[in-house]
């Protein structure tokens, strides 16, 4: 990593950004190419570029700081350095009073530490007597980033002026169009050549090695490894809302480890049939089968993606490197916008991307997850060219999916289990379709559900397996000649989501839905070390689904393990009784407050809690905090110092996706 001092010129002021995703990144570098129109010379580096932190106090112009959090608020990978140089106590409170800063956090209220890494860096620079020139903002993804973020970036441009150039009669208000307030476009700098290879093949995909990707995945622990999927097993029954199964993967490489709580990250192609419809709508088809060559326009700024081979054809770009998928930020509308020849289409997308029409963005774009293929597919005249997208899609990342056994039962393969997600046509969608990773994992299920029932004698599928077989079906997608080849998975970071090291240290488990993963891979673990002679802790899981009869994933194994390693068995049921207010697992937790707090407060256990379900693992936390104040009688403030010095102590651990 450059030190960022070694790279300054004149700067204006100077961007950080602390980004696990890439979505920090992209706001960073949205903001230098934006600063250019209002006069203002800056640079965007990670926070790790910051070698030291008294090299802030070198600097003679303002600080942007953009940065998110990951787990449970630790700092993301490229601004961990930075994070525990400004944390230490031994600098000076007056260190940085001359420095001028701004900060804008991204987060998820669904996690216990919101924006954590923003608010400690911003206490930080406080303690250290920095001054703020535009206030901090935080953005709660739970909500719709884009919310907080535009006003943020809208305010910053007056408060920059006014830091910078306080005698300039120039004001700035707002970018118009017309009289909306839109991002500006952004720019295209890449040129593309074809190379005279290859020719227009529609159908095959050429070998791509995503073994050895340029630039590493996020979250990577290990390096990425062939594995093969050796059975699928469908966890729901007839009639269940969501489809969920499990996969057992097998493994060779010795290099390969795993421990209960650890998730796996699987690198996941696009849908070949997708890849091909927005191939023939950007009217590319007949250029697929043939190799890209981009380079970088000449005195322009941008940059060719880091992630793309140098070799590669069109249609293997969009379909391993490329997010074809993801839901459009506004900046992306705006660029669609621009190349929308139908002056009431062009009005539209504007409105879309303009801060005037944020609900219309949220509640059309970001509700219903519609993707750049919805979009061109509803905007007819709307003709992006290709330079334009393969600068400004994002990439294509790997999806996590928790480990749910244990290597003690075997360490050659491992189980996960998920749901499959399910987009219909509706809403703004213009074709149905499944998730990226869940569709792809259906087609390679099906195929192995096909051949386990043939096996097994099952041709005369259960009503089970023919709902589930029909959900995973997608109207002309290619299935079975889904042939069972290796996938390519590595070990994502641990954010401390483990057994404690004490196996006699008391657990709960809080796990709706599909975050019984981790905890059947906790249970079994401990029923090995048990069967081995081991004295082994409590272990309390309360789970949660709709219907007993339907979504009651792993049944069977939990009744079989109660009583054993699995101390107590708490499941609940939200839509068989409709009379009922106990519905959801913080609901059951509750009618135990005493034995919990007993649990976690005098005996040291741990209170893990897992799952998908929006606002669930907020309300577990008031939930906890309002047991914490009944049984120990203290007030609210007192009750959420305690459950917040669980998770410092990493006694309170989530894992939680949405
Ligand atoms: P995508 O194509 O990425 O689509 C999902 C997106 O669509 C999400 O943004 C979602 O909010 C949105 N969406 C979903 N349904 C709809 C709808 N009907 N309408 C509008 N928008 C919708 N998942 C599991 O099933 N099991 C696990 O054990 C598991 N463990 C995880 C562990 C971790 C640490 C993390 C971060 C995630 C985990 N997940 C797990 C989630 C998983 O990684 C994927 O996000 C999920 O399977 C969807 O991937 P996909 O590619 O199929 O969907």
């Amino acid at each position: 990593m450059k030190d960022f001092l070694k790279d300054l010129e004149d700067e204006s002021f100077v961007i950080f950004y602390g980004s696990q995703l890439g979505q920090a990144k992209s706001i960073a570098e949205g903001l230098v190419d934006v600063a250019e129109e209002y006069d203002f010379k800056t640079k965007a580096f990670e926070l790790n570029a910051i070698k030291d932190v008294n090299d802030l106090t070198k600097l003679t112009c303002p600080i942007v700081i953009v940065t998110s959090s990951t787990g449970d608020g630790e700092p993301p990978e490229n601004a961990d350095k930075f994070w525990r140089k400004i944390r230490k106590k031994n600098l000076s409170a007056t260190t940085l009073q001359s420095l001028k800063y701004t900060l804008l956090g991204l987060g998820d209220t669904n996690y216990n530490n919101f924006c954590n890494c923003g608010k400690v860096i911003n206490r930080r620079l406080q303690d250290l007597s920095a001054s703020t020139f535009h206030p901090p903002a935080w953005a709660d993804d739970a909500t719709g980033l884009e919310l907080v973020v535009d006003e943020w970036i809208e305010n910053l441009w007056p408060a920059l002026e006014t830091l910078i150039r306080p005698d300039s009669n120039q004001s700035i208000t707002t970018m118009s169009k017309t009289t909306l307030t839109v991002p500006s476009c952004p720019a295209v700098s890449l040129k593309l050549e074809w190379t005279e290879d290859g020719g227009g093949d529609a159908t095959c995909a050429s070998k791509v090695d995503l073994r050895n990707p340029l630039t590493p995945y996020p979250l990577i622990d290990g390096d990425p490894v062939p594995v093969k999927l050796t059975k699928a097993r469908i966890l729901s029954r007839f009639g269940a809302l969501k489809t969920a199964l499990e996969l057992t993967v097998g493994f060779t490489e010795e290099s390969f480890k795993f421990e209960p709580g650890d998730a796996i990250n699987i690198i996941c192609p696009n849908p070949v049939n997708e890849v091909n419809r927005l191939l023939e709508r950007l009217q590319l088809l007949t250029k697929a089968g043939r190799t890209l060559q981009l380079s970088v326009k000449q005195g322009a700024k941008g940059k060719i993606p880091v992630f793309l081979p140098a070799t590669v054809t069109l249609r293997d770009a969009f379909l391993y490197y490329f997010d074809i998928r993801s839901c459009p930020k506004k900046t992306f509308i705006r660029l669609l916008a621009e190349h929308t020849s139908e002056e009431n289409e062009k009005s539209k997308l504007l409105e879309l991307c303009s801060r005037q029409g944020s609900s219309a963005f949220e509640e059309t774009i970001r509700f219903a997850s519609l993707s750049l293929l919805d979009l061109l597919l509803t905007f007819q005249s709307c003709m992006p060219p290709l330079e334009a997208l393969l600068e400004h899609l994002p990439r294509l990342v790997p999806r996590a999916y928790s480990i749910s056994s244990s290597p003690l039962s075997s360490d050659k393969e491992f189980t996960f289990a998920f749901n499959v997600v399910t987009f219909s046509k509706e809403n703004g969608r213009q074709y149905e379709r499944l998730g990226v990773c869940t569709g792809w994992l259906s087609q390679r299920s099906r195929v192995l559900l096909n051949k386990n029932s043939k096996e097994l004698g099952l041709e005369n599928a259960s009503s089970d397996l023919e709902a589930a077989m029909s959900a995973l079906t997608i109207d002309g997608e290619e299935s079975d000649s889904v042939s069972n080849e290796e996938i390519i998975v590595y070990r994502r970071k641990n954010q401390n989501f483990r057994l404690p090291e004490d196996i006699k240290a008391p657990i709960i488990m809080l796990g709706p839905g599909t975050g019984i993963a981790p905890f059947i891979g906790f249970i079994q673990h401990r029923d090995n070390l048990k069967k081995k002679g081991d004295s082994i802790g409590e272990m309390c899981l309360y789970f949660g689904c709709r219907y007993k009869a339907k979504d009651f994933l792993y049944e069977d194994e939990l009744k079989a393990l109660e009583g054993g390693a699995l101390t107590k068995f708490y499941p609940v049921f939200s839509r068989d009784d409709p009379q009922t207010t106990v519905k959801y697992v913080q609901h059951r937790m509750e009618e135990n407050k005493k034995a919990v707090i007993d649990t976690l407060f005098n005996q040291g256990g741990y209170l893990y809690v897992c799952g998908d379900a929006k606002n669930m693992a907020k309300d577990v936390r008031d939930v906890l905090i309002k047991c914490v104040q009944s049984v120990k009688e203290v007030t609210e403030g007192e009750a959420k110092t305690l459950v917040a010095e669980l998770s410092t102590q990493k006694r309170y651990l989530q894992d939680i996706w949405s």
